[in-house]
């Protein structure tokens, strides 16, 4: 009786790996047919400049247009993308795609392009920033990298010599979701980044009285003291828009202030957050 029970549970261990298994293979045919047929759109979602009151910049995020699934985040399909090999042509594709709609936007408006550690692999990601600028012309000073600490866990010589040769085409780099790595503070000291992006997960309980907020307001200071710019992400209320601000962040970044739409939303969204501040946004509203 127990064995046969014990041979049920294996026999329903089996079928779900099966399952399991079928699922990624599904999804990596479907990717790589993606991949041919350039199935993926960029987002935008812009960044807001609290000093000078205004959208300064947007980041680019990928979509997949799936004919079932409609629009998927890359969330659900970077990893696997790294896995088997194609996110070096996704990526190539992302920083052309970038650059080329920021030329469309009036001067000085950055873009910002995340940039995975599979990308760094023999400094490929140098020659793709290269191309990515000299296809679209875009001035070097308005692209930014955004890189994640899965950057810099390898923590080698060859991965910093690619982050100085990227300093020396002129594009700014980003720390992302910084805080959530773990030894976010020592990978600060190996590399002199122009921006600390905050993680999301900070900034959700920044109202709270408690270690969120501390945190918050500790980075905004290390950024200040290390010459590096601060941008608050995942503002979801005026209340946390109002606290980063209080607090001295440089930028800040939520669906507060917009969510990530298609390149067309842009000429609507640096119209409502330019010039006058927060009731410019209600007015329209
Ligand atoms: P990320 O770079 O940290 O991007 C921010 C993510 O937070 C985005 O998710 C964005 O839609 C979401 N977000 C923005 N504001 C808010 C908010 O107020 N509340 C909440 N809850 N979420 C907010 P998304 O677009 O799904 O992208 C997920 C991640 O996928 C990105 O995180 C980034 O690491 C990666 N990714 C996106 N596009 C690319 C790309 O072109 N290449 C590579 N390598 N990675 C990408
Ligand atoms: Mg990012
Ligand atoms: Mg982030
Ligand atoms: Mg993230």
């Amino acid at each position: 009786r127990a064995k046969a029970d014990g041979r049920g549970t294996w026999r329903f261990f089996e079928v779900e790996m099966d399952i399991r298994l079928q699922a990624r293979r599904a999804l990596e045919l479907d990717l790589r047919e993606a991949v041919a047929q350039g199935a993926f759109e960029m987002f935008y979602q812009p960044i807001y400049d609290f000093r000078g009151r205004r959208v300064g910049g947007f980041e680019a995020l990928m979509r997949w247009r799936h004919p079932e699934r409609g629009l998927v985040s890359p969330a659900e399909f970077i990893t696997v993308a790294e896995e088997i090999g194609l996110i070096v042509p996704l990526g190539d594709w992302a920083l052309r795609t970038a650059c080329s709609e920021a030329m469309r936007w009036p001067d000085g408006i950055r873009v910002a392009v995340n940039v995975s550690v599979a990308q760094f692999r023999d400094g490929i990601v140098i020659q793709s920033v290269k191309d990515a600028l000299s296809v679209s012309r875009l001035p070097p000073a308005r692209l930014e990298l955004e890189i994640t600490e899965s950057v810099l866990l390898r923590d080698n010589a060859a991965t910093l010599a690619t982050l100085h040769a990227l300093r020396r085409l002129g594009v700014r780099i980003a720390m992302d979701d910084f805080g959530t790595g773990y030894s976010s503070l020592s990978y600060l000291r190996s590399f002199p980044f122009d921006k600390i992006k905050i993680d999301q997960s900070f900034v959700r309980d920044i109202t709270a009285a408690d270690e969120s907020a501390f945190i918050v307001r500790a980075v905004i200071g290390l950024g200040l003291s290390l010459h590096m710019r601060t941008t608050g992400e995942g503002i979801e209320n005026e209340i946390q828009f109002e606290r980063l601000r209080q607090e001295g962040c440089d930028e800040g970044q939520g669906y507060y202030i917009g969510r990530p739409d298609d390149a067309g939303s842009i000429p609507e969204v640096l119209d409502r957050w330019s010039g006058r501040r927060g009731a410019t946004k209600h007015a329209v509203a």
